[in-house]
């Protein structure tokens, strides 16, 4: 752990934008599937820095349910980004990865040009999943890469007062976490003991949002419960952050992300005919995406294009 100097009362006057972004619930695998509470793309802002998708679900406790059954299914153009607060998970992919995640650990998948990958909640568990799954746009130069993966088991812990930051993607203070990135951001689990209270320093290039992961913390004068995504603009040097009870928030920025995006399924393209050839891959099985081994139950098939054309879409609606 490293301790970062910031001082709170020095920088300039905080911009005023504060844009809540309600989350949309949604099951996952069909009504009887998994609720989650999806907060990116939003109906007013699709992107925060590079990130592009934001899941976030739970605490449940498993109980009877199987938990977690997402079957194969393709990515392209984005990263994935899961991080869970409780709970473990069990992900399989094209390249031959088999990982289990838990509290405290990143999976980093980068699809590329393409991978495919599952989900699951694996046998043996805690009866208990709490967590986010993220998506982070790969800039045009990366975007047909070839796909990767990594788990990062160690990640980097930096204190500001009384508040530790978890970075798990790009730097926060002066804590860098190992996760390859493509373009300049930052995702941190910011953890509040009861009575806490510190100024995060902030780069003022960046965008940054903040979601609450447990607790009622208050994010400079707003108290912000779990469900919306809290948008905090750019220009900023801090952001106060406090809370009577214990909490956890999680902290997203990055540089504006200026390209023109078509996100549709599980693809990320930058036009109609490319999500149209990325379903026509895999839906005919072409060596583009793989075979996910192991997971028991099919792959998951593509929805039906739509009967319009996809627009590419900017950052803001
Ligand atoms: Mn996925």
């Amino acid at each position: 752990m490293s301790s970062f100097e910031a001082d709170p009362e020095v920088g300039p006057d905080l911009p005023v934008t504060m844009e809540l972004l309600e989350g949309a619930p949604v099951a996952l695998g069909g009504p009887r599937g998994f609720a989650v509470t999806r907060t990116l793309p939003n109906r007013q802002r699709r992107l925060v820095g590079a990130w592009c998708f934001l899941d976030a679900y739970g605490p449940h406790e498993l109980g009877d349910s199987a938990g977690m059954r997402v079957g194969p299914h393709p990515h392209t153009g984005l990263q994935t980004v899961t991080w869970l607060v409780a709970g473990e998970i069990l992900h399989r992919d094209t390249l031959g990865s088999r990982q289990e995640i838990r509290p405290g650990q990143l999976n980093l998948m980068t699809a590329g040009r393409g991978i495919a990958h599952s989900e699951e909640t694996p046998r043996e568990n805690s009866g208990l999943l709490h967590g986010v799954q993220l998506w982070v746009a790969l800039p045009h130069a990366d975007r047909d890469m070839p796909p990767a993966f990594a788990h990062h088991a160690d990640l980097p812990v930096v204190a500001f007062g009384d508040v530790t930051a978890t970075v798990l993607m790009g730097t926060l203070g002066d804590a860098a976490s190992p996760a390859r990135v493509h373009t300049p951001l930052v995702g941190a689990e910011l953890t509040l003991p009861a009575g806490a209270s510190a100024a995060i320093p902030l780069k003022t290039g960046f965008e940054y949002a903040v979601l609450t992961l447990d607790g009622a913390p208050s994010v400079d004068d707003a108290t912000l419960k779990p469900g919306p995504l809290l948008y905090l603009g750019s220009g900023r040097s801090r952001v106060r952050l406090a809370t009577e009870s214990p909490a956890k928030v999680l902290l997203l920025g990055g540089e504006p992300f200026e390209e023109r995006l078509v996100m549709w399924w599980n693809f990320v393209a930058r036009d109609h005919d490319e999500i149209v050839q990325m379903r026509a891959d895999w839906e005919s099985h072409t060596p583009r995406f793989g075979e996910v081994r192991g997971y028991d139950g099919p792959p998951l098939p593509a929805p039906p294009m739509p009967l319009t054309r996809l627009v590419p879409r900017g950052r803001v609606r």
